[in-house]
């Protein structure tokens, strides 16, 4: 029986790279929930957890582009250090956010910094990674109705008000 929308699903799950390494674990953490059918993890890795049984395992291995997508070399440009706030010491490795013409945030990172122009990278930073989940499926149970209207897990591992 598949899970389907709007339950609380509740997880362990280690995210590795193509060679292995560890990106994100919940061992030694709490359990990650979601709120299924919302778009709140990959839609990939959904599929997959939607068929699982409670107290299963699974390794999930999804390529980068049904992940993050591809890296794109389109996506890494050039600017002039203008464009940034005159009060910040700016870094290789900080973070912003761009608004779009269209309004969308769109984060990036600073990747390079040579005089006067900063090289800056739009790729999300999983990109061209091919990932690999490691998941057990903890519960699932059927969301409250105030988790429905906020659109996100409440209590232990979830969101507190
Ligand atoms: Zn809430």
């Amino acid at each position: 029986m598949a899970i389907g929308q709007n339950k609380v699903v509740t997880m362990n799950f280690t995210l590795k790279d193509e060679q292995g390494k560890i990106i994100q674990t919940t061992n030694n953490n709490s359990p990650f929930q979601f709120l299924s059918g919302n778009q709140q993890i990959l839609p990939k890795l959904e599929e997959e957890i939607d068929h699982m049984i409670i107290g299963s395992k699974k390794n999930v291995k999804i390529p980068a582009k049904e992940a993050y997508g591809e890296y794109s070399e389109q996506a890494v440009q050039q600017v002039s250090k203008n464009n940034f706030p005159k009060d910040i010491e700016l870094e290789v490795g900080m973070e912003f956010i761009a608004n779009s013409t269209k309004g969308e945030q769109m984060p990036f990172v600073v990747k390079e910094i040579k005089n006067e122009e900063v090289t800056i990278d739009y790729n999300h930073p999983l990109a061209g990674e091919n990932l690999e989940f490691d998941i057990e499926l903890v519960d699932v149970r059927d969301a409250t109705v105030e988790e429905l209207q906020h659109g996100h897990v409440h209590g232990p591992g979830g969101h507190h008000h």
